[in-house]
């Protein structure tokens, strides 16, 4: 019995049922994979062909390389080409699939659960897992709000995290009932708020630059790529990749200090920006220093720059600024730093960071060490992954090897269909 028609249960619920078992997924929507279809804005990036540990967070990130191994980047897009879907790798090794279109994913895994024979009821709430003992043969009860009741040999949990509008984490009360604990979780993959009054006049300004976490100063992480100005503080992958960073550093204690730096100009050194700022400030000698930037930078941004160098509102000529203020208006275009003041919620995230205690499972099979005949599987295990494809490859993967094991194959080789 698979709780959870998600990405990774309805993988669970396929590689069960190849695997010989009976299996039945039991979701509370009204149609499975829901989630799956806004992935990728709406084109799914549905593995990274770089998936490996590395690109992986939680208390103990190698939990996941058994998994990550046995139904490899390479592997998942082989399966899904046995099940219909053709793929492309892109730019820093996304995954699409060819037809760029995120419902075809899922329309995929739906013919093949049904050739397959898998049982698939919808509009069922989950709402407690229990088993009964009979000598040595264990038997769980499924319960659910509406009544029905599921009886199997074995369960898997695949009901996802917490992240993403209707997700609202009843997963990890399904694992807690089961004597399992659960660590601390928090939006991951989720928009940064930043401190200052002038997000909203710079609302929809683009650039592309680097972005780096700073915790008590120390750059933490940096990533670079499109950066997107919004009316709370600034967006885009880059912003996406470090918010899991910022979010521990937020976490850890109330002292530390969590900081923003955007590097506007990340191709250039220190160097070539002063000198360049300078040679235009001598041609341009008689132009107003508020205008001082047009030509530059994007226009609004120049401004913004400029009031916080404290130049905006000098009256006078670009000759008449003195060495001080172009260092100071130049160090703004590679260390231009903006308190964090925290992630937007979980229903802008894209996954849940923490979950059921990995050191309570068997990564060798997904299987609860409390529980025999429990298995986990997806975003609901504390594992959670970079933005890029990681967070489906890791759904993939670890329903892959969790249905596979329920089914009472955890020592098979992988056979890719
Ligand atoms: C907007 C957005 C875009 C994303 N884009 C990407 C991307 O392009 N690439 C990528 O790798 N990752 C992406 N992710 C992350 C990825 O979608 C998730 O990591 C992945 O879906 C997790 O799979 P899962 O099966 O563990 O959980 P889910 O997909 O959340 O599935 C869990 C299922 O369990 C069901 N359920 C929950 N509780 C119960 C209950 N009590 N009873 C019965 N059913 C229950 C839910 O309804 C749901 O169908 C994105 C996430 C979001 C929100």
């Amino acid at each position: 019995m698979v709780v959870g028609g998600g990405a990774s249960g309805m993988m669970a619920a396929l590689a069960a049922g190849r695997s010989g078992a009976e299996a039945v997924v039991i979701e509370k929507n009204p149609r499975v994979g829901k989630k799956l279809l806004g992935t990728g804005n709406g084109r799914c990036n549905l593995t990274n062909e770089n998936a490996g540990a590395g690109f992986y967070h939680g208390a103990h990130p190698l939990f996941a390389e058994h998994a990550l191994s046995l139904l490899d980047p390479a592997a998942v897009r082989e399966l899904f080409r046995g099940i219909g879907l053709e793929t492309k790798a892109e730019r820093d090794g996304k995954v699409y699939p060819l037809c760029d279109q995120a419902s075809a994913v899922l329309d995929v895994l739906m013919f093949a659960m049904e050739k397959q024979g898998v049982a698939v009821h919808c509009g069922e709430r989950v709402t407690a897992v229990r088993w009964e003992l009979e000598g040595s043969r264990r038997t769980f009860f499924v319960e659910c709000a509406s009544g029905g009741r599921y009886q199997g040999d074995c369960v898997i949990l695949a009901c996802g995290g917490k992240a993403a509008p209707g997700c609202d984490g009843q997963s990890y009360e399904l694992a807690s009932l089961l004597g399992h604990r659960v660590s601390e979780l928090f939006p991951a993959l989720a928009q940064l708020k930043l401190e200052g009054d002038f997000f909203p006049f710079l609302s929809g300004v683009r650039i592309e630059g680097a972005a780096a976490v700073l915790k008590d100063g120390e750059e933490a992480r940096r990533e670079r790529g499109d950066l997107l100005f919004t009316n709370y503080g600034v967006s885009g992958p880059p912003i996406l990749q470090l918010s899991r960073k910022a979010g521990e550093i937020l976490r850890e204690n109330d002292t530390a200090v969590c900081e923003l730096r955007l590097c506007l100009l990340d191709r250039w050194r220190p160097d070539e920006i002063l000198s360049c700022l300078e040679r235009r400030f001598q041609i341009l000698g008689d132009w107003p220093i508020s205008q001082c930037l047009v030509g530059f930078v994007n226009k609004r941004l120049g401004q913004v720059l400029l009031k916080l160098a404290g130049l905006f509102h000098r009256k006078g000529t670009v000759s008449q600024l003195r060495r001080e203020d172009v260092e100071r208006l130049g160090r703004l275009f590679w260390d231009w730093r903006i308190p964090a003041r925290g992630l937007r919620g979980w229903t802008n995230a894209q996954v849940t960071a923490g979950g059921v205690l990995t050191e309570e499972i068997s990564a060798r099979s997904m299987e609860s060490k409390l529980v025999e005949g429990l298995y986990f599987s997806g975003e609901m295990v504390d594992i959670d992954g970079d933005c890029g494809g990681y967070n489906l490859q890791w759904a993939w993967a670890s329903g892959f090897l969790a249905g596979r094991s329920a089914a009472g194959r955890q020592d098979a080789a992988p056979t890719v269909p």
